[in-house]
């Protein structure tokens, strides 16, 4: 990757390597997503983000995605369908706006990339009308695409995705004195306070492994 940050670009097949990366990261975490669920929701998030990733897998195997917007596209159908839960068409908004934003182009600006992950933020607003501090994937997400503007403004891209990880994991943390507005976990009233919430935390994976394969 170049060092200067105007040029410096960010490739399809790239992309398409965070995904497969943040799918690793639901395999190991699975059971930790799964035990968070557990605490203040069905016990399914593990389950439902790994079914959903398996199935995206498959998809880019079969058939690697030609531009950001296919690789969106790609990502987006298969969370939609492959995930019954609330995260999977939320995280299918995501990557739909992703790849619409990025458009159909090989490679992507850190700018651009920071487009893409907004427009990806803007979506799961609107589809789940959530916002910050009702203890969702939206406290780890907002705070980081914010990092991640600002750090692709003045820096580079690892920069960028350094100050997004920290902000994520910041967010992650601050869903923990939360009572939950949004999702299954506002059944629970006071009793969802002292609990991490699980969306936050497979979000803040998105960012760590973007970080590691866009980052470099
Ligand atoms: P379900 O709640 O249907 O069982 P999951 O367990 O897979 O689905 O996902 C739960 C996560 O989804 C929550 O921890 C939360 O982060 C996220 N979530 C739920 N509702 C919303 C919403 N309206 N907006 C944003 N995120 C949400
Ligand atoms: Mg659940």
């Amino acid at each position: 990757m170049a060092a200067d940050p105007a040029t410096e670009t960010v490739t399809t097949d790239q992309l398409v390597a965070w995904f497969r990366a943040f799918a690793v990261e639901i395999e190991a975490h699975n059971e930790e997503l799964t035990a968070l669920d557990s605490a203040i929701g069905d016990g399914d998030h593990g389950t439902n983000m790994r079914r959903g990733c398996r199935a995206v897998l498959a998809v880019l195997d079969a058939d690697a995605p030609e531009d950001v917007a296919g690789f969106g596209r790609a990502i987006a159908m298969r969370l939609i369908s492959a995930v019954g839960g609330a995260s999977g068409p939320l995280y299918g908004s995501f990557f739909l706006a992703f790849g619409t934003t990025g458009g159909k182009v090989g490679e992507l600006t850190g700018e651009q990339l920071a487009a893409a992950w907004r427009a990806g933020l803007d979506a799961v607003i609107s589809r789940g009308k959530a916002q910050l501090g009702d203890k969702t994937m939206l406290d780890a997400m907002i705070p980081a695409v914010e990092a991640l503007e600002t750090g692709v403004r003045q820096g580079s891209i690892t920069e960028a995705f350094a100050a997004a990880v920290t902000a994520a994991d910041e967010g992650v943390k601050a869903t923990i004195p939360l009572q939950a507005r949004k999702g299954r976990a506002s059944y629970l009233g006071e009793r969802s306070i002292g609990h991490q919430d699980p969306g936050a935390t497979s979000t803040a994976l998105l960012f760590r492994t973007a970080a590691d394969v866009l980052g470099p």
